[in-house]
């Protein structure tokens, strides 16, 4: 496996790839990896072939932290990193640091950011109100520096995946975006690099989230008349309340395709939550 650290090396290594002539999927991550991160390799390893190529990249992106987000905190292990992905056969990963992904940061220097207008106003984006033009950023970077065939985002950040694939259209990159199923533990909870954030107590409680989802779900197809997203909300509110540790941030339903909050939440819509437990805030999402 390859590690590059530099743009100009991680250029040249996909040039040379290029005119191998085999397909390259990345696999875009912060680090910290989990079997999640590593089923999207898996996820790219289908899409590439046996003699294609999975990049994984690993890289903190400080511009798509709040001033008083967990940045400087946010966990990070490049040895473990490095080994899982010898491990799950990745080809090379790209790890590169802040002074050349972001040179124009350093003293409050301005530069050039990737804004996407039209999905990143709910949900994550009111919550964090600069985050998605961070993610579009570096990940427009990404696609600038490597220019993979494919691109493998998990349905666990459902909204971030859309936003990414709405910038494709829009800026008219060439690779092919794809949407991987979300890894979970045993019980449900989705799988984070944020999770070792929670006490035992609220590791337990974390399950609400599935449990909501799952509950969502059983609401909208066993009601023939259907119910309001106000009624929907009330009613999940209600049992998101039981959980002492659980502090909810947003419940959405809406269009997958589209992105529209519906008013009326019919089977096939989509629900997003995000929950905070004590500074940790943790999203889930699926399909009703
Ligand atoms: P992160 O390192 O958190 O920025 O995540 C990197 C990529 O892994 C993103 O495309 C995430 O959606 C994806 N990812 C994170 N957690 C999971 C999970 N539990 N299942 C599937 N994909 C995930």
């Amino acid at each position: 496996m390859k590690v590059v650290r530099s743009i100009p090396s991680a250029r040249r290594l996909m040039e040379q790839w290029k005119l191998s002539g085999v397909p390259v999927g990345l696999v875009p991550t912060m680090g910290f990896l989990h079997e999640g991160h590593l089923s999207l390799v898996d996820f790219a390893r289908k899409k590439v072939g046996d003699n294609g190529k999975v990049i994984l990249s690993i890289y903190v992106n400080p511009t798509q932290f709040g001033p008083a987000e967990d940045f400087q905190d946010y966990p990070r292990d490049l040895r473990a990193d490095l080994q899982r992905c010898r491990n799950r056969g990745v080809d090379a990963v790209f790890t590169p640091d802040d002074e050349s992904m972001f040179p124009w940061r350093k003293e409050g220097g301005k530069g050039t950011f990737v804004i996407e207008e039209a999905w990143t106003q709910a949900m994550e984006g009111a919550s964090r109100p600069t985050h998605f033009r961070g993610v579009t950023t570096v990940i427009a970077k990404l696609f600038g520096i490597l220019n993979p065939d494919y691109s493998i985002f998990g349905s666990k950040d459902f909204q971030q995946a859309m936003v990414i694939r709405k910038m494709v259209v829009d800026l008219n990159f060439s690779t092919k975006v794809e949407m991987a199923p979300t890894a979970r533990e045993k019980d449900g909870l989705a799988m984070s690099s944020r999770n070792i954030y929670l006490s035992a107590d609220q590791r337990q409680q974390a399950l609400c989230l599935r449990r909501s989802l799952l509950s969502a779900r059983k609401l909208v197809r066993g009601s023939a008349a259907g119910f309001s997203s106000k009624q929907m909300k009330s009613r999940l509110e209600k049992e998101l309340s039981k959980y002492s540790e659980a502090r909810l941030d947003y419940i959405e339903f809406f269009e997958s395709r589209t992105m529209k909050t519906v008013r009326k939440v019919s089977r096939g819509d989509h629900m997003a939550l995000a929950v905070y437990f004590g500074n940790t805030r943790l999203i889930d999402n699926g399909k009703l």
